[in-house]
């Protein structure tokens, strides 16, 4: 029951978003992956390969939890895909076995990525030092002052973190740094972008490997209750989790998905990384989707309390569901983020990442609105480990 209206096309594009905004070297490259990409997916020895290392490696399948004690204070059925409980603490390990699996089927020696918070960096380090490839990520030096935990982490999986100088030291140079390097080396090394963003085929290979979480959570709502969900809940900062978990019911049209942006300090440009809700069509990195942009359409900074959603973009497949209306695209600022993060700590004993955090305050949201036998079903996309020291400092007195 595929429905194309849903699916990428040929040259790239969901609907009117996507593409491949590169130079002619570039693309031909980008070509030869898409193309050794689709060879590959499909072989039933790959497909072996992968499903064993997402079992006996990273942990899947991970469980759809039925929140007993949320569901019982707001007076909805609240069901949590436990993506946290994943190796490496998110969902980010899904796509980066798949990358790294196909890198090495490539014949490529060398992965290149860039990472903002370090959960992409420490995920596709774990994956190369699996397979047996070197790894390059590319790293702002403010994040990697702020994030040194995960900076030591990726280090001691044995990859090289190069510091990136440039302008506000951030994800977006980052990703400059990153691809510059990649244009260099792309005969022997290649580029393992951390979500649905970038030129065609990464939107298409990283929505691939992250549609696991979806197959999985449909089965899992109907072994449980013998139903669908009504909701299907997910944050969104370049798009990879909710894409993953909404492809498993993008075709049963009774489930409604809603992606969460960051509202982060209000709605300011600046102040907030909510690309759909307060962007313009545009282009940056090799792709045309929604973008924060000044009057001049100069992209902005973006800004959220969850590094992980600090994008001024979004992936090509989310600005097509907005467009089409078959997702829904809400916000939550830092400080409902914040609350619903002790939240679930307090009520149900699971700690969420602050990214997540903005899921679940969503979900509370609609159950406290909605009647009482309505399903929710929140992609808890990974742990909160990492914002513990941040969390204590910022605002533990409060609590
Ligand atoms: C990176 C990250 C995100 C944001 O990335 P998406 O591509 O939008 O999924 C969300 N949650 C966690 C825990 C992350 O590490």
């Amino acid at each position: 029951m595929q429905n194309n209206k849903y699916e990428i096309n040929n040259d790239g594009f969901y609907g009117n978003f996507g593409g491949q905004i590169l130079s002619e070297d570039l693309k031909k490259e980008y070509s030869k992956i898409a193309e050794e990409f689709l060879k590959i997916k499909d072989k039933p020895e790959f497909i072996a390969e992968l499903d064993e290392l997402l079992k006996t490696f990273a942990g899947r399948p991970s469980p759809v939890y039925y929140a007993r004690n949320l569901s019982k204070k707001y007076g909805a059925e609240i069901y949590i895909k436990r993506e946290d409980l994943n190796h490496t603490g998110s969902h980010k390990i899904n796509h980066s076995l798949g990358e790294a699996l196909l890198a090495k089927k490539m014949g490529k020696t060398k992965l290149i990525a860039e990472t903002g918070a370090g959960q992409h960096g420490v995920a596709i380090a774990t994956a190369s030092a699996l397979v047996g490839i070197d790894c390059d990520v590319y790293m702002g030096e403010v994040d990697m002052i702020k994030e040194s935990p995960n900076v030591s982490r990726m280090k001691m999986l044995g990859a090289n973190v190069i510091p990136v100088t440039k302008g506000t030291k951030t994800l977006k140079e980052a990703v400059d740094a990153s691809f510059e390097a990649y244009c260099k080396e792309f005969k022997t090394a290649m580029y393992a972008i951390g979500s649905v963003v970038g030129p065609h085929p990464f939107p298409m290979i990283v929505e691939h490997f992250q549609s696991v979480i979806g197959r999985e959570a449909r089965g899992q709502m109907l072994d449980m209750i013998g139903e669908l969900p009504d909701y299907v809940v997910a944050c969104v900062g370049g798009g990879s989790n909710s894409i993953g978990i909404f492809n498993g019911f993008l075709n049963d049209e009774t489930v409604n998905l809603i992606g969460v942006e960051p509202l982060g300090k209000g709605e300011k440009l600046g102040d907030n990384a909510a690309s759909i809700n307060f962007g313009r069509v545009g282009e940056l990195h090799g792709f045309k989707s929604m973008f924060l942009q000044d009057e001049k359409g100069n992209v902005a900074d973006a800004y959220s309390v969850a590094s992980g959603l600090d994008y001024p973009g979004v992936g090509p497949k989310h600005a097509h569901l907005n467009e089409i209306g078959r997702a829904k695209y809400v916000t939550i600022n830092d400080e409902e983020a914040i609350d619903a993060f002790f939240e679930l700590s307090k009520t149900e004993g699971i700690i969420p990442a602050l990214e997540s955090a903005h899921a679940v305050a969503y979900g509370i949201k609609l159950a406290k609105e909605l009647p009482k036998k309505t399903k929710i079903l929140i992609n808890l996309s990974g742990r909160g480990d990492k914002d513990l020291d941040f969390i204590l400092k910022k605002i533990g007195k409060k609590y």
